[in-house]
Parts: C-alpha cells; structure tokens; sequence
C-alpha cells in the first residue's frame, strides 16, 4: 500500500463516519455551516457569490465521500488503471453537473428555496473552467463523465492553467482578447495535493558512465528542476457512487528559499529564477488546431507527461515494489493527440534511467501501455519540434528518441530492403535545414493503437497521413467515434425535453442514451409533438434572451433559428454561412421573398489571436450583421447575431434553442466534430457535408431527417487539381451578386478594402476550403430546410427522430468502446457488499 495512504488515522480511528444527508433539510443546514462558519459570513452579506460557494461547499463534501470510497474499492479490486493524458480538459461549471450526478437536483432546489434564493442564480456564478481550446478539451471532459458513469477506474491528467481561454469582447466588430483569471475568488471543486509533489527536470547535459560492471548508464546533469504540484478535481459519475479524479498539476519553483547560495546580489535573479518556472503552467495556449514552435509549450507537454508518469510509478512502486513484471497488464496511458507523446520517451527514461530496467524490458512495457489518438488531417496541425530544441529543454529526452528512431528505422529496412524513400518518409527526425522530430510518429511508434476519431476520418488516416504505418502496423489502427455526455448535454442542460422524454419512456435514457430510441415510437403522437414543440418553443425564448443581451439583437422565437457555434477557422467555412446570409438579404432587396421564411441566424466562436483570416471573417460576420438588422426592408425576415465569448455555458442555451446545426466543413477537413451530436440530441437538424461524424449522423437518422449538401471527400481533392472559382462565380448569378455585394465595399462603406483579402481567398484557384464549389449546392439546401420548416408537424417530427436517433453519440459508447478495444478495465462498484 501507498505509504501516504497507510491507515494512520482509518475513520474507525476517528469515529464512525455518518453518511452525510441527502435531503433539503440536511443541505439546509450544511449551507448554513459554510456561510457562517467556514466562509465566515453573515446575514447582512448580500453578494451572492458567497451564496454560490456555500453551496459549492454543501454540495462538495458529499461528492469528497464518495470520492474517498471510490478510491478504497480501486485499491481493494487491486485492477488495472487507465489514465487520460490531455493537455486540455474544457470543463466548464461544475456546480450543476455535480448535484444532477449526485441526484440532488430536488432536494438542493428546494433548500435554496427554503433560503430564499434560487439555485440557478448560484449556478451562474461559476466562472467556466475553460481550460481547453474547443472539441479536442471538450471531448476529454466528456470522457471523464463516461469513465465515471461506467465505473471505470480511469484517472485524467492535465494542466491547470492560471489562465485559461481568452475572453472574447467584440469592439467595433473585431475579436478583442482578454485574460481569464479563473481561480481569482479561488476553486471550492479543486483540492491541492502538495504531498504527490513531482520534480521535473529542464534542460542541463548528458553524461554516459562505463560501470566496473561493464554496463553504462546515463546520467542527465545539472539540471533546472520545477515542482509539479497537483490539484485533484472529483468527477462524480451518474448517480452510481463513484467519484474518479482529475488532476491537474500547477508549476512551481523549487530553489526559492536555497538562497544562501546566491551573494546578497543574486537575489532578485533568484526571484526572477521562481518566475520562469511557474510560468510552465501560467496560460493555455489558444491555438486549436494549428501549431506554433513556442518553447514554452514544448515544456508544458514534457512538464504534463513526466509529472504524470512520475506520480503513476510511485503509486505502483509503493503498492507493488520495484517490479515492473505485471506494469504493462495493470496500466494503460490514453494520448489525447500528439501534445502528450513525450509520455514515450519519458517513460523508457523513468524505467532506464530511474528504475533500472533494459532497454528491451522498458521498450516492452512502453509499447504496451501506450495509445495514441489522432485528431486531425489537417497538415498544419501536426506537430513537429525543432532537434536543436529538444536538445536544449530535455536532452536525455532526445538522446532516447534518436535511440527509438534508429531501431525502429532498422525495423523499416529490413522489411523494405533498400526503400530509402520510405526510411526518410518514415523516420521520427524529418531531415531539413533543421531536423525535426514528428511527435505523430513518435505516439504512433511507441503505441500499441493508434485511433482516429470518426468513420471517415479513420479511413483517410490509413488511406493518406499514415499509410506506411498501416503497411508495417495494420493490426495496431482503428477507429473510436467521438461522443458527448448525454448528462451535461441534455439532461442538466435541457431539463424540459428531459421531463418530456421521461414522462413517455421513463429516465433510463440518461444513463443508457440508446434507450432514447423507445421515443420514435412518439414521432407521430400529435399531443408528443405538441409538447415537443413547446419545449422546444421555451428554450428558443432563453436562447433569444441571450442574443438580446450579449448582442442586442432581437430573434423572434416563431423564426427558424440557424445556429453555428464552433472555432473560427476557414476549414469549418463561416465564411459558406455568411455568403448564404448575403444571399438571402440579397433576395430580400430583390423582393424574391415568395414563400419566404423568417430566419435567425447565430455564429459564435473565438479566433486564434494570431489567425488573420478567422479574425477578418469575424469582423465580417459582425459588419453585415450590422447592414442586415438595421435594414427596415428586411424586418423579421433575416436577423444575424454574433455572440461573443462561445464557451461551454454558452453552448448549455444555445444547443436547446436551435432549429438548424451548421456542420459545413469542407469534406474531409472536419475529423468529428462533436457540436454536431450535441445539436442532434436537442432536436436540432443538421444542415452538412459529408465530413467528420456528420456521416454517421446521417446514418442514424436517415437521408430524410438530414440536409446534406457539398462535395465529397474525394470530389473535393479531385475537383481541386482544376478548381476554377472565377468560372462557378461567372455561371451562378446569386454568387455573382453576392460577391459584388462583398467587393463593392456595401459591408464596409467606411473601412474601404478591410475585406479584399476575403474576396481574394474565395477567388483563389488555390482556395483550399472551396468555399464557392460548394456555394450552390448549399444555398439549395439551405432552401429546403427553410421550407420545410413551414410545415411544422413534419419538422417537430423530424427533430423527434434526431434526437431519438442520438443514442450511438453518447460518449459511453465511445468509453465502452476504448474499454473493449483498447484498455480492457474492469468496472468496480464502490458500493457493492461484501
Ligand atoms: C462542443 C464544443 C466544441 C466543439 O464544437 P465543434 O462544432 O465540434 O467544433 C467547441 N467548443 C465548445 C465550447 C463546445 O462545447
């Protein structure tokens, strides 16, 4: 057993330890205790913040219960352990899904009613954890939900960032960044750990030492250490007594106070020393999907992994001794895409270096305990770092992966005599002007599976990006399909459709969303539809009441409510939404409006700060938003809104209030995509390509209850060797207009030419979005569901069918499935006798 975790005072030494009260009464006076006692307020305190944290508190120590037990029975079941590496967790409020999982939804309303307050308004004062850029941060949120739903003994591993994702403001319609001091009125949820203190090393050299044995062994000198100091956060599960861990590790220096080294005068370089290392975890870089060569995110990769890996081999060491025969069989390590690959060499170092074993036996255990997901095609998102750098941050990192690289390149010639190509095309280190390690090769050499993240996606890995690794390695690639927790995405975030589907099939749907298809039989139940509609009529109301106050634009509910909400990026197309939006207002200035439905149309998501061309497009949005709504020709028939700062809580209103989910990337860009299911499970339409889980959306629902549009993955990459938008501009006349609207400057009468690059990127041959191939095809779409919005029994019913088609995106199925094909865990009930 753990030495820290050696019974020194069990609750039987104690006392023996009440199950704290379930109910409003006991939640009552809990609440009381927190807001006098421990956070030292009194009756005359009217802010309510303290009103939140006292609620957090209550509602904490009973998820600290079960988070204790839950680690008893993982000792005690003495199984196997899978852990979830991500440089991103996008958690965001906890308050809410901690009393929905822990059932407590009654008893906790009624309490604070009993108070005179509202639990809600105590819910809105939590800050978002946004610890995360987007799909990928969300996704690994989700997974820890499903992990604990399942019963999975699966620990997450991450960073906390002081700062996490920038604050979006909109000025003048452009993105306008600002830092997001989360943890400034401090975190109730999260509990610091100082004792699981990790040192990690940085930079210093390399020595090889000849043993009198005739061995050698390495030793990595003089180097700048930090401390790794970790804060866990409970991750309760649906209402099944288990509560698994996030921990979330935070920087800090180690020689601050070994000052007297230092003379008098070294002082403040001594300080300035503290400063440098804890600003390994000071900030989330806001880069989804793109990568820059900062080596501070080099050292937050290697600071994520070594840390974690650290804190694994002592908790085996002191459970099992310094044996590492059964390692491999009880521990399982999930990459959340390349960022946490150095976990490969990091962990031969560990078990070399540190623990003594062979290359062969770390090699072994390595290989077997590693598993690598992919999550994008996208060129410029895989990450490579510079040779030079690598040496310079963690040389005895560099020296193993050279190692790696060069048995694994013998392992390559010896299958393909005399292929160089493919040895060069193959290798870890890219040759260059400066040599390059491809960390994609990195996981996928040092992992026993390798996964892509839907369908499609998974496919075109094997076929393009990896294909000579699938010829070495089939058996090592499959697919996972994303998901995303059917709690947080439909029962705590649309509680009237959750009544609605409860009173006619019961709530098992909630923990087993594939009984959620026991509610097509309902799809033509007119008094069903009726109240289908009604609930879905009062979450388009919260939704219009949060573009009324984040943008000042009025959505009239009876309107058809276009919604996409994502990233900024040109793969993703805003820029196809905000053409068609030119288009209709177009038609409306032409009186074409024969049959016309009024529509509102929402677009949300940050940009890189760095990104040009996903910030102009954001300042687009917002500019022909502004000559639309102020038009009194168009009225009620078009409203375009941007709403600022898209984040989780935002997506919590916005997913329940749409009619029309945008998915619209370019075929064979977009890997998944999870806004899409979450869309799906609200009632929402999808109007999409071909691309990323969209395909198996469709599936699900049928060709019927789906607006498909656009090229195909392979259109798009045959179309693109002759690609001519000049010619499909000239041919279609609503595109012409719409790019005479956008060149003759009618969005920017005063910022002359701030769009031309705009135009340019749509009129390129080279456009690698083909963003007018897919104009016409678009607008029909966009036509079809606009009419087939008019007939509202049958859209009631289609949105009926999409949600009830939703089960096979919940994330339990994709954890059951990681379960089943990659870390074969056992589930362990903390609540079973005996
Ligand atoms: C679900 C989600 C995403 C991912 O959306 P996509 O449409 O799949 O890109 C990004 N950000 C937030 C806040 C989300 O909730």
């Amino acid at each position: 057993m753990h030495d820290k975790e050696k019974n020194i005072l069990c609750p039987q030494n104690i006392c023996e330890l009440e199950a704290l009260p379930m109910d409003a009464e006991g939640l009552v006076k809990d609440f009381a205790h927190h807001y006098f006692h421990h956070l030292g307020r009194d009756r005359f305190c009217r802010n309510i913040r303290y009103h939140y944290q006292a609620i957090a508190y209550t509602i904490r120590e009973r998820l600290i219960e079960r988070w204790n037990n839950t680690r008893y029975a993982y000792i005690n079941a003495n199984t196997k352990t899978g852990y979830y590496l991500s440089l991103e967790f996008l958690m965001g409020r906890a308050l809410g899904n901690a009393v929905l999982n822990l059932g407590l939804d009654e008893p906790a309303a009624e309490a604070m009613q009993q108070l005179g307050l509202h639990l809600e308004d105590l819910a809105d004062q939590e800050i978002d954890a946004g610890l995360g850029n987007g799909g990928l941060g969300r996704l690994a949120a989700c997974f820890l939900d499903s992990c604990a739903t399942l019963q999975l003994p699966v620990m997450g591993y991450g960073i906390r960032y002081e700062y996490g994702m920038f604050r979006q403001r909109i000025e003048d319609g452009r993105q306008v960044e600002e830092p997001d001091h989360w943890l400034r009125d401090g975190n109730p949820w999260e509990m610091e750990r100082p004792e699981y203190t990790q040192r990690v090393r940085f930079g210093g050299r390399c020595e090889t030492r000849r043993n009198d044995d005739g061995t050698v062994s390495f030793c990595w000198l003089d180097t700048h250490d930090v401390f790794a100091v970790p804060y866990d956060l409970p991750i309760p599960g649906y209402r099944n007594g288990t509560v698994n861990t996030l921990r979330l590790w935070k920087a800090a220096a180690t020689d601050v106070f070994d000052l007297e080294e230092f003379n008098a005068g070294s002082y403040t370089e001594s300080v300035a020393m503290k400063n440098e290392a804890e600003n390994i975890t000071m900030v989330l870089y806001p880069n989804d999907a793109s990568e820059n060569g900062k080596a501070l995110r080099l050292r937050q990769q290697y600071f994520l992994a070594s840390a974690s890996l650290q804190d694994v081999l002592q908790r085996w060491i002191s459970r099992q001794g310094k044996t590492f025969a059964h390692f491999a069989e009880r521990n399982c390590f999930q990459l959340n895409d390349t960022h946490p690959s150095c976990a490969v060499p990091e962990l031969m170092r560990l078990l070399m270096d540190e623990q003594g074993l062979t290359w062969d036996e770390a090699w072994q255990i390595t290989t077997r305990t590693m598993a690598y997901t992919n999550h994008t095609l996208l060129p410029e998102a895989l990450e490579k770092w510079s040779v030079p750098l690598f040496r310079q941050l963690m040389p005895r990192l560099l020296e193993i992966i050279l190692e790696i690289n060069a048995r694994f390149l013998g392992e390559v010639a010896s299958r393909w005599p005399g292929d160089s190509e493919r040895l060069r095309n193959m290798s870890i280190i890219e040759e260059g002007e400066v040599q390059q390690v491809r960390m994609a090769y990195l996981a996928i050499v040092g992992s026993f599976s390798v996964n892509g993240v839907a369908a499609l996606h998974s496919e075109l890995l094997v076929q393009g990006l990896f294909r000579d690794f699938y010829e070495l390695w089939p058996e090592k690639f499959n697919n996972k399909t994303n998901g995303v927790t059917p709690r947080r995405w439909l029962a705590r975030c649309n509680p009237g459709l959750t009544r609605l589907l409860t009173a006619r099939i019961g709530d098992g749907f909630v923990a087993d969303l594939s009984k959620i298809s026991e509610a097509v039989r309902f799809a033509d139940d007119p008094e069903f539809r009726r109240e289908w509609h009604d609930v879905k009529r009062a979450n388009k109301e919260r939704l219009a009441a949060l573009v009324q106050e984040q943008c000042g634009v009025t959505f009239n509910p009876d309107s058809l409510f276009d919604v996409q909400v994502k990233r900024i990026h040109e793969y993703k197309r805003q820029l196809l939404n905000v053409l068609h939006v030119i288009h209709l207002y177009d038609r409306i200035k032409r009186g074409d409006t024969d049959g016309w439905t009024d529509r509102c149309v929402l677009i949300g998501g940050k940009a890189a700060p760095g990104y040009y061309m996903a910030k102009l497009i954001i300042k687009l949005i917002n500019n022909v938003a502004r000559v639309v709504n102020e038009d009194p020709v168009v009225g009620d028939r078009l409203k375009v809104a941007f709403l600022p700062n898209y984040r989780v809580t935002a997506m919590e209103v916005i997913c329940p209030g749409t009619d029309l989910s945008e998915q619209i990337s370019t075929a064979g860009k977009e890997a998944s995509g999870t806004g899409n299911m979450k869309f799906m499970m609200n009632g929402a339409i999808t109007i999409g390509t071909l691309d990323g889980a969209n395909i198996e959306i469709r599936e699900e629902v049928g060709d019927e209850n789906f607006f498909v549009f656009g090229l195909t993955a392979e259109e798009v990459e045959r179309e693109r060797r002759n690609y001519n938008p000049a010619g499909i501009v000239a041919a279609d006349p609503d595109l012409e207009r719409v790019m005479q609207l956008l060149t003759s400057g009618h969005f920017n009468m005063f910022e002359k030419g701030i769009f031309d690059p705009i135009v340019k990127a749509i009129m390129s041959p080279h456009d690698p979005w083909m963003v007018a191939a897919d104009f016409r095809s678009f607008v029909r779409a966009q036509r079809q569901a606009a009419e087939a919005y008019q007939d509202r029994e049958a859209w009631v019913r289609m949105s009926i069918v999409n949600s009830a088609r939703s089960g096979k995106f919940s994330t339990d199925r994709t954890i059951s499935e990681y379960n089943e094909g990659i870390w074969h865990l056992r589930p362990v009930d903390p609540e079973a006798k005996g």
